[in-house]
């Protein structure tokens, strides 16, 4: 079974949603980085809902999530590249087995949050990524449970838009379902009767999607899936991607981390261990820099061809 996403729309255009189903993509990071079931599923779950929000967002760029956690959870990223390339990787201290939750794994103080970065492929001099950050707890300060509940709120928060979201993930699969109400078109205020009728079509697709279970989003093919719940609601499906494993890393990039470092702390690595190693906390890759290496690493420009011909 090959990984997919597709975008589609129900009934009248009023309701529109992005199924995801990630499997080879999710044994691929999983035989690179094995965490404890809990911080797999959450990062399972961040990875399908990074592929959501990207294949909803008419955005070229890179897609990040992130939940910055205040519990034994530091960090947990999922990146999802314009190309649908993903990546994910968590940093977090020893779990003890009274961790069994996304409150207690990331919001042990109330001051975990999330937060949703659209850095754009082709920048503009100066400008900054867009980012969204909501906390992982509702607008009464009640804890929010799960991811599908921390992005509901984003949703609803940064983009007006709303939505209603299901992720499940396991050892097998990663998937997710998002629907969105459409706002009413046009560049004008809609009709009381067509914002109803979005309202009443959202409300529906909603009742019908909740009746899917966990267990059937992550054993079901996503075209069947939407076939069996929205039938009635001639569901039309656009844009099949193939979402993949993909790691952004290169030994470029690596390299320019090295000599934001400076030359100073390179060179006092060096001196204690013969060579600077980098692990990719994403993929896993090694990059090893020796003195050779490092010494080109900061040969000043000069020494570098000039881009274009010299003239006297
Ligand atoms: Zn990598």
């Amino acid at each position: 079974m090959s990984d997919s996403l597709f975008k589609f729309m129900l009934g009248a255009g009023h309701v529109r949603g992005v199924v995801v189903r990630l499997q080879s993509t999710w044994q691929e990071m999983r035989r690179r980085r094995q965490h404890d079931a809990l911080v797999q599923n959450l990062l399972g779950e961040m990875t399908a809902a990074s592929a959501l929000l990207a294949g909803s967002l008419k955005f070229d760029g890179t897609l990040i999530l992130q939940i910055q956690g205040d519990g034994p959870l530091q960090l947990a990223v999922a990146e999802c590249q314009p190309d649908f390339g993903l990546r994910a990787t968590v940093k977090t201290a020893a779990l003890s087995a009274q961790v069994a939750s996304l409150p207690e794994l990331a919001n042990a103080h109330g001051l975990g949050r999330c937060v949703i970065t659209l850095d754009p492929r082709n920048k503009m001099p100066g400008q900054q990524p867009y980012q969204g950050i909501v906390s992982l707890a509702d607008t009464d300060g009640e804890a929010l449970g799960s991811m599908a509940t921390v992005l509901q709120q984003y949703l609803a928060q940064s983009e007006q838009i709303p939505s209603w979201l299901i992720l499940a993930s396991d050892d097998e699969a990663a998937c997710g379902l998002l629907l969105q109400r459409m706002p009413i078109s046009g560049g004008q205020l809609g009709t009381v009767s067509s914002e109803e009728q979005a309202d009443e079509d959202f409300s529906r697709a909603v009742h019908l999607a909740s009746t899917l279970s966990r267990d059937e989003l992550l054993r079901g093919l996503p075209e069947e899936l939407l076939h069996k719940l929205f039938w009635q609601e001639e569901p039309r499906v656009f844009n099949p991607q193939a979402p993949h494993f993909h790691c952004t890393c290169s030994r470029l990039r690596v390299a320019d981390m090295l000599r934001m470092l400076g030359q100073s702390e390179i060179e006092s690595v060096l001196k204690e261990q013969g060579e600077v190693d980098v692990t990719c906390e994403f993929c896993g890759a090694q990059y090893a820099f020796d003195l050779v290496d490092a010494a080109q690493l900061f040969r000043p420009e000069v020494d570098k061809p000039p881009a274009t011909p010299q003239r006297q």
